[in-house]
Formats: structure tokens, C-alpha cells, sequence
């Protein structure tokens, strides 16, 4: 692999040449909030940095990214080696995101429980979650991450990450994801750069037309209900290329993106890494 790398690495250069140098963290304690995605660095030249004695990548500028799960909670520590060689840590706490809960009667539960499993369902959903999942396996160490996100459609916020509903005692999967609402054909671009891992206009049962995208070291997004796929797997894609149209494919019920992003599997939200929508931008709401 590695005289792929150095070619690889000239075109990543370039990509990500735009970055916003991102801020020093070494707050005391770190407060990081439910569902984010931590982008921060430390004084160039630390090393092994790790979250809970787990290791987590630093950039050779000693950034470094971490994802809070939507439902973490209790106290962590960071911890990492300093430039001359001693050790440092800070106790990171997580604080509690604020997640739109609608509560129903049980009996609105849009679900037979009775009904009988579906092989053929079964079947064809494990393929579709199996190709999710190898997408996501698939890494680049470039860091894409580093860049200021944009907005990858112009629209209306229709749907919030974290928002759930829950049918008396249970609770349906929360939303994990931003939906943005825009007319059929409106374009879809790359948020940040980075190398498309899945492309497939063959739509998925509840995702539709997808693509995924790998922006290094862990992260990854995806694109759901597109009516147009312009990208294929193994492409590098430009911060701003465009990658597709908004559709309504899969299950969906009008025309929207749904951008969902993941650390390590881990959903984080897109919404708090973006600037304001241009205020030429309908954002009335959901
Ligand atoms: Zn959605």
C-alpha cells in the first residue's frame, strides 16, 4: 500500500489545505456534550493520547477527534505524554444534550408485534446492513476531518439528531441524524472532503439511493433517500463536489437528506459542526 499513500497524500493535501486550525484543549475539565463530535489538539509534539486507556489518533499536529455517544454519561479521563515526556490527563465530563421526546400511547406503536418473521426481508436487510457496515470499516488515517464543515444542501431542517419517540415504556430508535427538506433534484454536496466508500443508486430498503463517505481516522457520513448518485466507491471527492440529488427513496415521506455521521460507529451530530445557513435560507422549524 504504500506507493499508493504518497499520491494519495499529495491530493489530500490539497484538499484539506483550506483547514481552520482548531483550538487548544487542554480545558480542566474537559466538558464535552452528549452526541458530539470533539475536534481539538494538543501542544505539537504530545503523544499517546488515550480516552479511558483506549488509544485515540493524534495527527501528527497533534489533533485529534473523539465522538460522545448520544446516551454516554458518568466521567472519563483523557490522558497523553507531553512534549518533554511527562504524563498529563484531565477528567472529560459529559453533559446532557437536549433531545426532542415525543411521548404517545402505546397503542399508536405503528407495528404488528404478532406478525410472523419475513426470510426474505431478513435476508435482504442483512445484505443492505452488512454493506453499511464494510463501508464503515474502511478508513483513511488522511486526516479530511480537520476542515470547517459546510452545509452539503440548501433547505429547511426538518429533523433533528437525538429526536425520538416513545409508545408508552417503548422507546422507538432515536433519529440519528440532520434532515434537510428541499425541493426533488435540489444538489447534495460533500460537507468536507473525503473518499466514497459506498454509492449505490440500487436503493436499500429504508436508506434509499446512499453514499458514504470516509473523512479519516473514523469518520464517516452518510447520505440517505438521494434521487441521483454523481459519485462511485473509491473516488476522493472535493469539499463542495457535487455527490447527488435529494430524493425520496427508501423510507421517506417527501423529499429530503438525511445526513447521518459516525466516530468509530459511534452517531454523532452534524448540526453543531456547521456555521449559520445563509439567511437567504428558509429556517422555520420542523
Ligand atoms: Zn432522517
Amino acid at each position: 500500500m504504500k506507493f499508493l499513500a504518497i499520491p494519495l497524500l499529495g491530493i489530500g493535501a490539497g484538499l484539506v489545505a483550506a483547514a481552520s486550525p482548531l483550538p487548544l484543549v487542554v480545558a480542566d475539565p474537559l466538558v464535552v456534550r452528549q452526541g458530539e463530535l470533539v475536534r481539538g489538539a494538543l501542544p505539537p509534539g504530545s503523544r499517546a493520547l488515550t480516552l479511558d486507556d483506549a488509544p485515540v489518533t493524534l495527527t501528527a499536529d497533534g489533533h485529534y477527534m473523539l465522538g460522545i455517544d448520544r446516551d454516554a454519561s458518568g466521567d472519563h479521563r483523557l490522558a497523553w505524554v507531553t512534549p518533554d515526556g511527562r504524563s498529563a490527563s484531565r477528567p472529560l465530563r459529559i453533559s446532557a444534550g437536549t433531545w426532542d421526546i415525543d411521548r404517545l400511547p402505546a397503542r399508536l406503536v405503528n407495528q404488528n408485534p404478532n406478525a410472523a418473521p419475513n426470510p426474505f426481508w431478513e435476508k435482504l436487510r442483512k445484505a443492505e446492513t452488512d454493506a453499511i457496515k464494510a463501508a464503515r470499516a474502511e478508513t483513511t488515517p488522511w486526516p479530511f476531518w480537520q476542515a470547517q464543515f459546510q452545509w452539503p444542501a440548501v433547505g429547511r431542517i426538518s429533523g433533528v439528531f437525538g429526536s425520538q419517540r416513545i409508545y408508552g415504556e417503548r422507546a422507538a430508535a432515536y433519529h440519528a441524524g440532520l434532515d434537510i427538506a428541499a425541493p426533488h433534484g435540489t444538489r447534495v454536496t460533500a460537507p468536507i472532503a473525503g473518499i466514497v466508500r459506498l454509492a449505490s443508486d440500487g436503493p436499500f430498503s429504508l436508506e434509499g439511493n446512499i453514499i458514504i463517505l470516509d473523512h479519516g481516522q473514523g469518520l464517516h457520513s452518510v447520505f440517505l433517500h438521494l434521487s441521483r448518485i454523481m459519485v462511485k466507491p473509491g473516488e476522493i471527492v472535493a469539499q463542495g463536489q457535487e455527490l447527488g440529488r435529494i430524493g425520496t427513496t427508501g423510507r421517506s415521506t417527501g423529499p429530503h437528506l438525511h445526513w447521518g455521521m459516525t466516530w468509530h460507529g459511534v452517531k454523532v451530530d452534524p448540526l453543531p459542526l456547521l456555521p449559520p445557513l445563509p439567511p437567504r435560507t428558509d429556517l422555520a422549524g420542523r
